[in-house]
């Protein structure tokens, strides 16, 4: 029987082979494969690993679990078979990096100039929510504002919420908000929701969830928390007021590339753009999971990308060291 011995845990030096910035899926699956692959590799988080899947109650559609798993229980299992695999998990932030030479720095937070290096970078740095941008959504974040369900629906039992937005996101927190709020109204910008068959069936099916189409909110008010939103109808341009004790926002999400914005290339929207290796333009820096321009964001497409990623590091690792060492042969 196959006899693992590496356990993961701390590495002596701050010199690796991968550094992966990002726990989520994407960062996690290319951990395993960079652990299993014998590849020096550690992971830094800045929170908790999981990403965004820890804030989904329930994962339906990542394939090999015949019943929903929920999205903490499938994180930990990742983050399991990553140490096992012998990486090094580290929980801090990263607050800047060096990537353009063949020996790439990170810097952490609370460290001064000391810095960690590696022959590659993978970024696995996720998405935000996207703010809706109106007046009064700032001012009311954590008092009635949300951008997460799970966290926050508990809050909100036998109360009235508004959902904005149209996509899977909107409607699968929705569908988690009817658990507490004893109405639910989705605000959608167009007449169609873009979420998925499966999604809308359910949504339509509910009988505390209802439809604002056609219209998007344009203020949030109250006084010490959310008591209204301020509702135009695009139609005929008529506002409404709308009482509510919550508002939930899901209008898409932005890529966290502030760390790295100004060294790798990314599109109009912000994405990191990549080779189909998951290579940045830097020789050595891979993007990985929902941060990386694509089609599809689902923790399948996150963990391709990582195990994608990981292999391709591994090439590039072998080819640098044996180029190193016909180098050293030469002298
Ligand atoms: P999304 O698919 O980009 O949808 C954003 C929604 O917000 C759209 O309905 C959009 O309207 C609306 N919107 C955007 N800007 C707006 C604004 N300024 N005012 C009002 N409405 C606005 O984002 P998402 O739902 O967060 O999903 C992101 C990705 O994660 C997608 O790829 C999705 O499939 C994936 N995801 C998957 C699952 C799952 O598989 N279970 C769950 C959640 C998310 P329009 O429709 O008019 O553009």
């Amino acid at each position: 029987m196959f006899d693992i011995r590496l356990t993961g845990g701390k590495f002596q030096d701050n010199t690796f082979d991968v550094i992966i910035i990002g726990g989520g899926p994407a960062g996690l699956s290319a951990a395993i494969y960079s652990g299993r692959a014998r590849l020096k590799t550690l992971l830094i988080e800045s929170m908790a690993v999981g990403g965004q899947i820890t804030l989904t109650e329930y994962i339906e559609n990542y394939p090999g679990f015949e019943k929903p798993i929920l999205g903490q229980e499938l994180a930990e299992k990742m983050e399991k078979q990553a140490r096992r695999f012998g990486v090094e998990i580290r929980y801090a932030e990263a607050t800047s990096v060096s990537l353009k030479d063949d020996e790439k720095r990170v810097y952490l937070s609370g460290e001064g100039n000391g810095h960690l290096k590696s022959k590659v970078v993978m970024l696995a740095l996720g998405t935000n929510p996207r703010k809706l941008g109106v007046p009064g959504e700032e001012e009311f974040t954590g008092r009635g504002v949300s951008y997460c369900a799970p966290c926050d629906a508990p809050l909100f039992k036998d109360k009235h919420v508004i959902v904005v937005g149209g996509g899977d996101t909107a409607v699968e927190e929705s569908l988690f908000l009817t658990k507490f709020a004893k109405k639910v109204s989705i605000v959608h910008r167009r007449n169609k929701l873009r979420a998925i068959p499966i999604l809308q069936e359910r949504v339509a099916n509910n009988p505390k969830i209802d439809f604002i189409f056609d219209s998007v909110v344009r203020k949030i008010r109250g006084d010490a928390k959310v008591e209204s939103a301020t509702i135009e109808n695009l139609k005929d341009g008529k506002d409404e007021e709308l009482k509510c004790d919550g508002v939930f926002i899901f209008v898409g999400l932005e890529p966290q590339t502030a760390l790295v914005k100004n060294e790798v290339k990314c599109d109009e929207k912000g994405f990191i753009v990549t080779n189909e290796d998951m290579e940045t333009n830097i020789k050595g820096v891979y993007a990985i999971g929902d941060v990386r321009v694509k089609s599809l964001r689902q923790v399948v497409t996150a963990v391709s990308d990582g195990a994608i990623a990981a292999m391709a590091a591994y090439k590039y690792v072998a080819e640098d060291t044996e180029f190193k060492s016909a180098l050293q042969n030469l002298r």
